[in-house]
């Protein structure tokens, strides 16, 4: 019997790489939003980042017609009070680079007196049905701190000055396995495994 598809909401490659190695040992066939063309995006207009996900999957599971995973993540540092938060892919305006955020974000801190240096990387992971129904959402934290200056060219965003707590390297410097042990994102998805397991037992396939 064929597999069931599951689509990943997510145009940023870095996100769409980790998710793939991720979900790569479930029984479905993954697919990214670049196999829909036409595909309208959505706006994440939410306060919350379990909202966005949401808004995300049940947005796309409904435009493409099959079961559809989003995740909606970005990084909350103590001193900024949890800024930028929600607003992790702009916070340095539409159309900045990764470079330039992280460039904002260790200036904003730099200003700050407390020498409070705590962050987390925060992602939530919610998965709808092609009815728009949310079948699953849940929510993964990494703690750890900001670096002073950015550290090494793996992974994407906002890693090369995020120290996991426990490490004295960043996600920038720490290889793929390591991050896919501990991130955010793969404690969310560890909360949607066995959910999504049962999902293609329950259609009879695998
Ligand atoms: P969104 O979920 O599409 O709103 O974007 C989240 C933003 O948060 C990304 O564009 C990154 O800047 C940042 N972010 C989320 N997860 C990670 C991560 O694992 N590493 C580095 N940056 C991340």
């Amino acid at each position: 019997m064929s597999e069931q598809t599951l689509v990943i909401a997510t145009r940023n490659s870095g996100k769409l790489i980790e998710l793939c190695e991720l979900l790569s040992d479930l029984p479905f066939t993954l697919r990214d939003l670049n196999s829909f063309p036409l595909i309208e995006s959505v706006e994440e207009a939410g306060e919350t980042f379990a909202e966005n996900a949401s808004v995300k999957a049940r947005a796309y599971a409904q435009q493409t017609q099959f079961i559809t995973l989003a995740d909606d993540s970005g990084l909350e540092v103590s001193a900024l009070g949890g800024a930028p938060g929600v607003r992790s892919a702009r916070y340095a305006g539409d159309g900045a680079s990764d470079a330039q955020r992280t460039n904002k974000l260790l200036a904003e801190l730099s200003r700050q007196s407390s020498g409070d240096r705590r962050a987390r990387f925060v992602s939530a992971v919610a998965i709808a049905n092609p009815a728009g129904l949310i079948l699953s959402v849940s929510i993964g934290v990494c703690e750890g701190r900001i670096a002073n200056a950015p550290r090494g060219q793996n992974g994407f965003g906002y890693d090369p000055v995020f120290i996991p707590n426990g490490y004295d390297k960043s996600f920038g410097e720490l290889s793929a396995e390591v991050k896919n042990e501990i991130s955010h994102r793969a404690r969310a998805l560890k909360g949607t495994l066995n959910f999504l397991r049962s999902l293609t037992a329950a259609s009879g396939d695998g």
